[in-house]
This record gives structure tokens, C-alpha cells and sequence, in this order.
């Protein structure tokens, strides 16, 4: 069984994307920021939306939720610690949980730090994971409800998950990451190698996402404070204060 994945722009630099399983033509859509793209796709295609996976509650991931429920019966989905802030949810999910139904089947994790109630979504079987606004290409989602220190251990639970796992994020943030990562990581050529690859995509209009554990190992610079050489730039002897320095850089970047 293989699910497609289908990356629909919303709002100005928003992704939301459904899962599809071909076969039955049913899908999920993860962070509905606004209904109509949703509805314009799916009713082109001809497939029925099962459910509305949320990430976390603002309003730029769950804006679609009122009105694709209401015109699909769908059910919305999303992390029992914000059941009192996602509008209209159904389905309460915990950390480490394997939702399923028929096709479906994703494993939730807690990453808070972006908000205190962020989990990503693990499709374990298809590789795939949506990880909102906690670890973008290149980037990391700002520190709104969660410490420093709840941000670098979420992200350093994603950097646990199998290398070819996909990677798909809740913006279109990852050429201004770039320019970031480059300037505080000048010698990393693997970097190098993605931003032209990143240009290229751009320029025939096509998104960047998604992009692989692997790639953002090695090239996403907050998944690196415990990179010697990157400690070494910033005048810092250890992964917390390197990050915490890191997020604050790119604060005002
Ligand atoms: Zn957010
Ligand atoms: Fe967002």
C-alpha cells in the first residue's frame, strides 16, 4: 500500500498536504490553514476526506477545520493537551500513539517548545512525517509556549527517525533558513550542494518540501548545536546554550 502525498499552498507561505490512499480514494489532510485549495483539489480528483490531522492549534494550521468537516463529515483529529484550542476536535490523540483506520496508520509524538501541545504525525510504513512548525527545512519553528531546552530535545527526537524518512513542514521558510544556516556554518558543503538545489526548485516555482532526515542532519543548523566547529563560530562549549544562541540569532535575522 503506498499513500501519495499531495502538497496544497495555502494562505501566503503555508503547505498543507493530504495523504492519499489511491486505492480507496479517501484522504487525510494534515493542517487545513484554509478550506477552499482543499475542496479545489478534491473535488477535481474526486476524493473523499476522511479526516483532518492537526499539528498544533494556531490558526494558520487549523483555519480549514470548521468548514472541511462540516462539508465532508470529517473528523478532526489532534493532541488531547489542546483539546480546549482545535476547533472542533474529535478524535483526542497522546504521545506515542498509533492512530489507524483501514489505510491510515501514523504514529504521534509530543514535540512541544513551538506550543506546548505540538506532535508531529509518523506515517511509520510510508516514511512519512509532518512536523508543522517544529522542524522546518532548515529551520526551526520559533519558541512561543515551550523552553529552550523543550525545543532541542524535541528536535533531537526527530533527528532519531530513519534517514529517508520525508520531511514535510507547515512552511515554505527554507530559502531564508538557508541564507541563516550559511552564515553561522560558512564551511558546510553539503549545505552548499542543497541551496542550489533549493534555487533551482524555487525558480520553476516548485516548492521545496519535502526534504529528508538525512538532508536536514547534515545541512539544518539547528539540528546541529552539538557540531564542534559550529560551537567553536559562536563562542559556545555545549548543544543547549548553542542552539539557545542559535534560536536568538535567528530571532532578529
Ligand atoms: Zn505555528
Ligand atoms: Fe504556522
Amino acid at each position: 500500500n503506498k499513500m501519495q502525498v499531495e502538497i496544497i499552498r495555502c494562505l501566503k507561505d503555508n503547505y498543507s498536504y493530504l495523504v492519499i490512499d489511491k486505492q480507496n480514494k479517501l484522504a487525510c489532510v494534515i493542517d487545513p490553514s484554509e478550506a477552499k485549495p482543499i475542496i479545489n483539489f478534491l473535488e477535481e480528483k474526486n476524493i473523499n476526506l476522511k479526516f483532518i490531522l492537526n499539528t498544533h492549534h494556531h490558526y494558520d494550521h487549523v483555519g480549514g477545520n470548521s468548514e472541511l468537516k462540516k462539508k465532508y463529515n470529517a473528523k478532526v483529529v489532534g493532541f488531547i493537551g489542546d483539546k480546549d484550542r482545535i476547533p472542533e476536535i474529535d478524535i483526542f490523540l497522546k504521545d506515542r500513539e498509533i492512530w489507524k483506520y483501514e489505510n491510515f496508520e501514523s504514529k504521534i509524538f509530543h514535540i512541544p517548545g513551538h506550543t506546548s501541545g505540538h506532535i508531529c504525525y509518523n506515517f511509520f510504513k510510508d516514511k512519512l512525517l509532518f512536523t508543522g512548525d517544529t522542524l522546518f527545512s532548515l529551520g526551526c519553528g520559533r519558541i512561543f509556549e515551550g523552553t529552550y531546552e523543550q525545543m532541542l530535545n524535541s528536535l533531537n527526537l526527530l533527528k532519531t527517525f530513519p534517514e529517508h524518512t520525508k520531511i514535510y513542514c507547515g512552511h515554505e521558510y527554507t530559502l531564508k533558513n538557508s541564507e541563516f544556516c550559511l552564515k553561522n556554518d560558512k564551511e558546510n558543503l553539503k549545505l552548499k550542494e542543497k541551496i542550489i538545489l533549493i534555487k533551482e526548485k524555487l525558480n520553476h516555482g516548485a516548492p521545496t518540501i519535502p526534504s529528508t532526515i538525512k538532508e536536514e542532519l547534515e545541512c539544518n543548523i539547528f539540528l546541529r548545536s552539538d557540531n564542534k566547529l559550529i560551537q567553536k563560530n559562536l563562542n559556545t562549549s555545549n548543544e543547549l546554550d548553542t542552539f539557545s544562541k542559535l534560536r536568538d540569532l535567528k530571532d532578529i535575522f
